[in-house]
């Protein structure tokens, strides 16, 4: 079927305003927030229901054609990049919260539902959800599910997979099928473990059932300043090795901290080499004894200046200059890239001082990170108008991510791997290891059309003997799988 037909079909499915063709329009979707792969889809589609969605899905099947899915576009690693001859499915006017249910502790809501209006939704009766990636203000939760999202809170509350207990899912062969439920835990293999963070290639979600958690009693927020990240790094482990588990603990470096004072006029401390931000909540006595101690930690490893602050206010205006740091950066360089990859809190120190090293020359190098779990967002910052630097930003940030590997972490912490990060997964994993996550692919997709050419470097097509080598893959050679 030729993509003219598959246009024809798909305005007689869904309706001609809900299909869209015009070159200009298509073009508001040539890519996510990392803007610098640009591809114009074929097509648009902007379903409403899960049938709809099943039906777009179906008639891509039979003409042949690759879709992608969307939620609100801002992903980092390219995942929502349109295929050129395929069709893009958005699913931003899937925005129904379906229930709140609060004596389940639970949500279900359509896939482009932003996630702050699930904690909105929940709010009156004292819940919220605790994801909150730093763009939950615009992110939908179907791309939260996409990627795994995580957020400052994230190192008390845990990922997006710990706070989705089911999906249900246009499987890529337009069939729907639900994985999981409001039940936690359900027996058999994890198949909704392995969506949670698929990228869109194993299919579209389509409605979500969230985990939604009591609003903790208290919650108090200080600020510290510390003279470089050597310091601040200390009392991250000394407050997590002393047992106390803050909801967030968030650093940046003195360069971040210059990007935020020009940007947002955050009124962090003046010199400082690095600060930190600790949340902690829960209940008003545990915090209040906790945060003692926090306190006392931050002094004993040279905390410069701490502040406490005193009303809500004020909390939001230490969060203005984390939250604001990516974009910041634009005032300060004239063009950035932003890195994420995870290493163990542990290494923290060695791989900042070795990330100062490769920011030597004409590539500067902000940091901006979750320190609590070793999720790190270095900022390369560069000039596009100066011959070699967008290359030389590319090696070191390349470079930074064999840091991360070298140190026992991995090539992304939150933003996902995409149609950026491919070319990295042979760093991190064997042929055999890419292998066999094809096959689960495969499995999901054997006619390799959902959100082709993403996460894997190679892409081989279902059925094709995976590999460079003649011979089975071990797990083939051992029983433990077959090839569709
Ligand atoms: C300023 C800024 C700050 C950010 N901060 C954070 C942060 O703190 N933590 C964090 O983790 N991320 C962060 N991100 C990255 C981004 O917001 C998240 O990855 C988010 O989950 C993407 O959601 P989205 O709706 O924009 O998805 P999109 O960008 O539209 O899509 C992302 C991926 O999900 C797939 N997808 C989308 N919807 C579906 C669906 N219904 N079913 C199946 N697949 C789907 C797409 O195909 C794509 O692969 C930030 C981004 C920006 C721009």
């Amino acid at each position: 079927m030729t993509i003219d037909r598959l246009v024809q079909r798909l305005q007689t499915g869904l309706g001609a305003d809900k299909v869209l063709t015009d070159r200009q329009e298509l073009r508001t979707y040539e890519c996510d927030g990392l803007a610098h792969y640009k591809v114009t889809p074929a097509v648009v589609v902007l379903p409403r229901t899960t049938e709809q969605v099943a039906f777009v899905v179906r008639a891509c099947v039979e003409a042949d054609v690759p879709f992608v899915a969307r939620g609100s576009g801002t992903g980092l690693s390219g995942g929502a990049l349109p295929h050129a001859d395929g069709v893009l499915v958005v699913t931003s006017q899937m925005r129904d919260i379906l229930e709140v249910d609060t004596a389940d502790q639970r949500a279900v809501v359509q896939p482009g539902v932003i996630n702050l209006h699930v904690t909105r939704a929940a709010a009156p009766e004292g819940y919220y959800y605790a994801p909150d990636p730093s763009s939950q203000q615009v992110c939908s939760i179907g791309g939260n599910v996409a990627e795994n999202s995580g957020g400052a809170h994230c190192l008390k509350y845990g990922f997006t997979t710990n706070h989705v207990t089911g999906v249900e899912v246009v499987a890529p062969d337009g069939t729907v099928v639900r994985l999981g439920g409001r039940a936690p835990d359900p027996p058999g293999y994890d198949l909704l473990g392995a969506f949670i963070g698929s990228e869109g290639t194993l299919g579209i979600a389509t409605e979500v059932t969230v985990r939604l958690m009591r609003a903790p009693e208290s919650v108090r927020t200080l600020l510290a300043a510390f003279p470089s990240t050597d310091e601040a790094g200390g009392a991250v482990s000394a407050v997590i090795g002393a047992g106390v588990l803050p909801a967030a603990i968030e650093m940046m470096d003195a360069l971040a901290i210059e990007a935020a004072e020009a940007a947002v006029h955050c009124d962090y401390p003046a010199g400082a080499g690095a600060v930190l931000i600790v949340e902690l909540d829960g209940a008003r006595a545990d915090v209040d004894a906790q945060f003692s101690e926090v306190e006392r930690h931050c002094r004993d490893n040279g905390a410069t200046e701490i502040r406490i602050a005193a009303d809500d206010a004020e909390r939001a205006l230490f969060w203005k200059g984390r939250k604001s740091a990516f974009a910041a950066v634009g005032r300060i360089s004239p063009d950035y890239i932003v890195q994420d990859g995870v290493i163990p809190r542990t290494a923290l120190p060695e791989v900042l001082r070795r990330i100062a090293d490769l920011s030597s020359g004409g590539v500067r190098v902000a940091n901006v990170f979750h320190a609590g779990d070793g999720n790190l967002h270095p900022l390369v910052l560069f000039d596009d108008a100066v011959p070699g630097q967008a290359e030389e930003a590319e090696i070191v940030s390349g470079a930074i991510l064999d840091l991360c590997i070298e140190h026992g972490g991995s090539i992304t912490g939150e933003h996902g791997v995409g149609m950026d990060k491919s070319k990295y997964m042979p760093r991190m994993y064997t042929e055999d290891d890419l292998d066999t996550m094809q096959m689960l692919r495969c499995a999901f997709d054997p006619h390799h059309l959902s959100n082709p050419g993403k996460v894997f470097p190679t892409p081989r097509l279902c059925g094709e003997v995976p590999g460079w080598h003649k011979g089975p893959h071990p797990l083939q050679a051992a029983g433990l799988a077959e090839v569709f």
